[in-house]
């Protein structure tokens, strides 16, 4: 599921092939993607644009043409964004492509279709609305503190919360929580001074260093645990099996030892 390090790489990858580019056509093959906006409608307030810019905040991308609108995309569990050139080698599950006038493409492919492209007039107003937290990535150490203290529940589930803090998901709430040495059930009020720093820096620490390796596991540092989660995964520190359990209705993988209950 993308989380933010893989938005903030969509972001790059958008940046660096399409914009500035004059948008002649708006394909939508497949309409459950499309939120509070028609295909027609998409296709009307964008051809004759281009891509200007784009801001992303936790698991969501704007895209800004020229004019007062923005494009909204969620890329949901699946979705990925590609740039090609000629209709003729559109992937397969693409579901929108934009079509700019040097030939190119961008699709937005979205294989178990739980992506979602809208039209907004303002990031401030949809991100009210929709009760989004603060960029996981712009957080304060102290606005972070206070989240904690006020969480009633495990600090795992403090993390998955969109409303709370944006960007983080299953994946790197685990990865975040193995590198503070937190256990992902510790009572997210319950963490001393000391061990909410921890978490903060641990949490922008495996963000950005997730985006520097462009999301791609295999890249990764070797001393993470996120290649070898899931069974008969060992923890790299201790070489002890790592254990699962469900915590806010997601599996959190970790180890027992390094991870300790405080
Ligand atoms: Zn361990």
């Amino acid at each position: 599921m993308p989380e933010l390090p893989e938005v903030e790489n969509f972001k790059r990858y958008l940046n660096a092939t399409s914009l500035h580019q004059r948008i002649i056509n708006v394909d939508v093959r497949d309409a459950y993607v499309l939120k509070t906006v028609t295909a027609r409608e998409l296709a009307r307030r964008l051809k004759g644009r281009r891509f200007e810019s784009s801001w992303r905040h936790g698991k969501h991308l704007f895209v800004r043409p020229d004019g007062d609108l923005w494009l909204r995309l969620h890329f949901g569990m699946t979705g990925s964004l590609r740039y090609f050139k000629g209709q003729g080698r559109t992937p397969n599950h693409a579901r929108v492509l934009f079509v700019f006038a040097n030939a190119h493409c961008l699709a937005f492919e979205d294989p178990r279709k739980f992506g979602e492209i809208g039209l907004i007039d303002d990031i401030e107003d949809f991100l009210k609305k929709r009760a989004l937290g603060p960029d996981a990535l712009d957080i304060s150490h102290s606005q972070f503190r206070d989240l904690l203290r006020k969480h009633r529940g495990p600090v795992k589930s403090m993390l998955l919360n969109q409303k709370l803090i944006a960007g983080v998901g299953n994946i790197y709430a685990d990865e975040i929580l193995f590198r503070a040495g937190i256990h992902p059930a510790m009572q997210a009020s319950a963490l001393n001074e000391k061990t909410v720093t921890k978490l903060f820096r641990a949490t922008r620490h495996i963000l950005k260093k997730a985006i520097d390796a462009n999301a791609n596991v295999n890249l990764m540092p070797r001393s993470w645990r996120l290649p070898r989660r899931g069974k008969g995964g060992k923890c790299p520190r201790c070489g002890r099996q790592l254990k699962s359990s469900t915590i806010g209705g997601r599996t959190a993988w970790f180890c027992a030892y390094c991870q300790k209950r405080i």
